[in-house]
């Protein structure tokens, strides 16, 4: 964990996707939201933002096809209005991709713009999103401090046995291909609460973490340095997700291509919006869903629950290679935090790492409870612990801008 700047302070989270918006403010000293929202359908005929303050649900309705810039003037408005404004140190902006330049939190200058642009050709729809929310903040925030936060950049600690693909080396050389990992503020900051918890030196503990929410992966962090993460030049990498494969054989490419006559436009959508949860059960992307329909007795539903678990277990059990001994195995993300179905079908497979499970305890951790769910007699222990990405991405900027 970054340590803590000297004064309370708020710093206003940004995320920016293609056609939405979600913030935060913050206050660095405790981890709480002072406000929090999501404008969504940005560019649509019926974009709006949501927002809550003081334990209040408050929906804006925006002009239609107003994008990015205009929610940003929207919520500038909302900040002043409540006088917000005035505790305000920093904006934090959530990057998803930094390439190999970025391995921590920066200050934005055009220097920083110029390597997210270069990085955002690996992820353009990202990294359009994440700059165009940058500029926007700029305009709007002419006083404050901007930091960068990048997805990636945990992950750049990574041996290159680990991140490269078995393809043409000139293609790693000349076009950056190779596997960056994402999720990092996550993997980061619930590793190092883990060790807090457990009472653990972070820089002589290895813990597997991993973070299930609609996009998943896991990560092998070893002594407090990620050595090794299941998503790839891409979120698509690895686990099954929501509407994402994860892993798949790349020779589909051109089945689909030949025999199918499918665009590569067409190919990206089938693996990124259509698959996962939501292809196999032909049901649903929501895991909490899929687990109702699985208990009414839904035979897909059930399929893809089990998918789900066997190549997670799979992929876990994977990074005892580089780890060699486990200290903890952590779940995080809107389903390692609250699905004990998830969580007891993974460690029931995981059985022979030494992980004994806790059954009340797997069944009591939920809503955003940290705790330990494996037995006493586990050798390496299982632990659930809700993830708080906006929070590191305000103490970066608030560490980082504090000296300005
Ligand atoms: P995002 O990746 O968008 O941040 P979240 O971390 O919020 O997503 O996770 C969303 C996922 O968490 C959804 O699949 C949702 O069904 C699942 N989830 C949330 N609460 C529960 C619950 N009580 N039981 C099972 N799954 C849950």
């Amino acid at each position: 964990m970054p340590t803590l700047p000297n004064n309370p302070n708020h710093v206003l989270v940004l995320n920016c996707g293609s056609s939405s918006l979600k913030f935060a403010i913050i206050d660095v000293n405790t981890g709480n939201d002072i406000i929090s929202g999501l404008a969504e359908r940005l560019g649509d005929d019926a974009p709006s933002i949501k927002y809550k303050f003081k334990g209040e649900k408050t929906t804006i309705k925006l002009a239609a096809n107003q994008a990015h810039a205009h929610a940003i003037d929207t919520l500038v408005d909302l900040i002043k209005d409540h006088n917000l404004d005035e505790q305000l140190v920093a904006v934090g902006h959530r990057v998803v991709h930094g390439g190999e330049h970025f391995t921590q939190s920066v200050l934005i200058d055009e220097h920083v713009i110029a390597g997210i642009k270069q990085a955002a050709t690996l992820a353009p729809l990202h990294g359009h999103a994440n700059l165009l929310g940058i500029s926007s903040a700029q305009a709007s925030f002419k006083n404050l401090p901007q930091v960068a936060v990048f997805d990636t950049a945990f992950h750049q600690t990574m041996d290159e046995v680990a991140y490269l693909y078995a393809l043409p080396y000139q293609l790693y050389k000349d076009f950056g291909v190779r596997r960056y990992g994402f999720h990092g503020t996550s993997h980061f900051y619930v590793a190092g609460q883990t060790a807090k918890l457990l009472a653990l030196p972070i820089e002589n503990s290895n813990f597997i973490s991993a973070h299930l929410g609609n996009g998943c992966s896991v990560c092998a962090i070893k002594n407090g340095k990620s050595v090794d993460t299941s998503m790839g030049l891409t979120p698509l990498e690895g686990l099954v997700m929501g509407t994402r494969c994860g892993d798949i054989d790349p020779g589909l490419f051109n089945f689909l291509t030949t025999q199918l006559n499918y665009t590569a436009q067409q190919i990206d959508d089938l693996l990124n919006q259509k698959s996962g949860l939501l292809g196999i059960s032909e049901l649903s992307n929501d895991c909490r869903t899929i687990e109702e329909a699985a208990i009414a007795g839904n035979s897909q539903a059930m399929l893809a629950l089990n998918m789900f678990c066997y190549r997670l277990a799979k992929q876990i059990a994977a990074y005892m290679v580089p780890l060699q001994k486990l200290d903890a195995l952590i779940f995080t993300g809107g389903i390692g935090e609250n699905s004990d179905i998830i969580r007891g079908k993974v460690l029931t497979q995981l059985a022979f790492l030494g992980i004994n499970l806790d059954p009340q305890a797997n069944l009591d951790a939920r809503f955003g409870q940290a705790g330990l769910i494996s037995a006493a007699n586990s050798t390496s222990k299982a632990v659930v612990m809700p993830t708080n990405e906006e929070w590191v991405i305000a103490l970066d900027a608030a560490n980082i801008t504090k000296e300005l």
